[in-house]
């Protein structure tokens, strides 16, 4: 990067593309940039990725956006976080819920990690996890996460919504930014003679140029790993699933503000409530299945067997690029990696890529000299989420398949997710274990307590001793009470839509 950057090119117009163009031109307003957004009108944005995390609600207000402007285009609706459905075999855990954790939490958490923590040293006590948070709560009772003014603790939420609304609704924002606007199809880019980008050539002859350029164009990576030949380092031994199945069906009129997570016999499938429709998909290895007999059980699943709709069928590949930004362009969004959509991280990546990137070139004065650092920074979140994500694998106690079998012995996973196993195996405080690591920042204590005690991860029953006084310090009656007091101050997610529906 020069210190004299004037204009920035942001190739692919995905949800990665549009976020970037938001992210720069709400941040760099000040600097006189000219950005201009180039897509192909040739080549389709993936359109799969409607669930989100917390960050995108931050995304929205840096942007300048209120919920009543875009949600009710978009066909969004709130998601306070995920079920897991029959990923374990063990005897009360054929299910969980991983919450969105918000303030109100705070009084429940020191139960959960109590009894959790007693009960991996061989105590008899509840450690199930779903029950000692508010989100269960609201997803359980179908409620809407938008508090009253006078409930005194924070909420914390995400939303499901249709991604090319999405897309559209942010190139728009972003034109109000002043972000410039182009299609063309990229087929040729130009290198100067140390390596940089020089200028794009599209297939109208036409030429393109900027001195800073911003990778989104998917899994095609034109300009990162197609030109600039910057390695990508998968992560298949780990993850195995390389393909997707994709079924619109019917909505619900009052939706679960929550994502379904179901493990199938060669994967899991999302199912992912918006106003419109449900979406669903199933991903899974097409090593152990092939495609058909994967959408036929798909298909049993939702009972859409003799259904006359039609599957999207998509290929993708896991892992991520070894350096993100490299001479005069940073990659966003699938062009740098991607870690599958088991926890809907995608997004969140692209906004922490961008986030970075430009606090890095600010602290650089618009050099590269916080470029190393802005690199490792963003593997370093690729490969915690990633061995979160292989933790779901990893612990499954499936034998129905070879998939799921392989999954469970999988012995290539890190020596980072290697420890956190032993540190809860061996009855360690994993809040300490994540420090030591480092890795606090990423997925925290609660999640990680919440994925292995949600799976059972514990002695069985049998093995099991009856709780002292001090033991059995937390009534989880009182903890039910308490949640289900404070669930009494939300509305249904229905209703709650319905005002959003209004004021658009
Ligand atoms: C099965 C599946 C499920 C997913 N679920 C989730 C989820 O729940 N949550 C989540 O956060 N993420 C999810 N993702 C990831 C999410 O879909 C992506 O991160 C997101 O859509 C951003 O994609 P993108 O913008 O990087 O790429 P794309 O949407 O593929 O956009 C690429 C853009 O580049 C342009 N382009 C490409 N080549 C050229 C060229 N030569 N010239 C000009 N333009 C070009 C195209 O026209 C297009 O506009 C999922 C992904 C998959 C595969």
């Amino acid at each position: 990067m020069r210190s004299n950057t004037k204009s920035i090119v942001i190739l692919g117009g995905g949800t990665a593309g549009w976020i970037a163009a938001n992210l720069l031109a709400t941040h760099w307003k000040d600097k006189g940039l000219d950005i201009t957004l180039v897509e192909s009108p040739d080549i389709g944005i993936i359109g799969v990725g409607e669930g989100s995390t917390p960050p995108l609600k931050t995304f929205m207000e840096i942007i300048g956006t209120e919920e009543s402007d875009w949600m009710a285009r978009c066909d969004a609706t709130y998601k306070v976080g995920i079920t897991f459905r029959d990923w374990s075999t063990k005897p009360g855990f054929d299910e969980y819920f991983h919450p969105f954790l918000c303030q109100p939490d705070e009084f429940s958490v020191p139960a959960f990690f109590h009894n959790s923590f007693l009960r991996r040293k061989g105590v008899d006590l509840d450690g199930h996890p779903s029950q000692f948070f508010m989100a269960w709560q609201l997803a359980k009772q179908r409620l809407a996460p938008i508090a009253p003014p006078n409930f005194p603790f924070e909420m914390n939420y995400g939303y499901h919504f249709n991604s090319g609304l999405l897309g559209e609704f942010l190139k728009e924002w972003a034109a109000k930014k002043g972000v410039k606007y182009r299609q063309a199809t990229v087929t040729e880019v130009v290198l100067d003679q140390q390596g940089y980008i020089d200028f794009l050539e599209t297939d109208s002859e036409e030429v393109i140029k900027a001195d800073f350029y911003i990778d989104s164009t998917g899994f095609r990576s034109h300009l990162l790993q197609q030109t600039l030949r910057v390695p990508f380092d998968s992560c298949e031994d780990v993850l195995f699933n390389d393909s997707a199945v994709v079924f619109p069906t019917e909505p619900d009129e009052n939706p679960e503000p929550q994502t379904i997570s179901t493990a199938l016999k060669y994967g899991w499938s999302w199912k992912i409530p918006l106003t419109s429709r449900f979406g669903n998909g199933y991903v899974y290895s097409s090593k152990y299945v092939d495609d058909d007999d994967a959408e036929l059980e798909f298909r049993q699943k939702l009972g859409l067997v003799d259904a006359d709709i039609e599957a999207r069928r998509l290929k993708f590949k896991v892992g991520r690029v070894r350096e993100h930004w490299y001479k005069n362009c940073v990659a966003v969004g699938l062009s740098q990696g991607f870690i599958e959509p088991l926890e809907a991280t995608a997004l969140d990546m692209v906004q922490e890529t961008v986030v970075r990137f430009i606090e890095a070139a600010n602290n650089g004065n618009m050099t590269d000299k916080y470029r190393d650092d802005f690199n490792n920074h963003v593997s370093k979140r690729f490969d915690a989420v990633r061995d979160y994500i292989v933790c779901h694998y990893r612990i499954n106690t499936r034998t129905d398949t070879p998939y799921w079998i392989d999954n469970g012995n999988n012995d290539k996973i890190s020596r980072s997710l290697r420890e956190i196993l032993a540190a809860w195996t061996q009855g360690k405080n994993i809040t300490d274990e994540l420090k030591r690591q480092n890795l606090d920042a990423y997925f925290p204590s609660v999640s990680w307590n919440c994925l292995l005690a949600g799976k059972g991860i514990y002695p069985t029953q049998e093995q099991v001793r009856p709780g002292s006084e001090l033991a059995l310090k937390y009534d989880l009656k009182q903890i039910a009470s308490y949640l289900e007091g404070c669930a009494l101050n939300f509305k249904p997610h229905q209703e709650q839509l319905a005002l959003l529906q209004s004021a658009c």
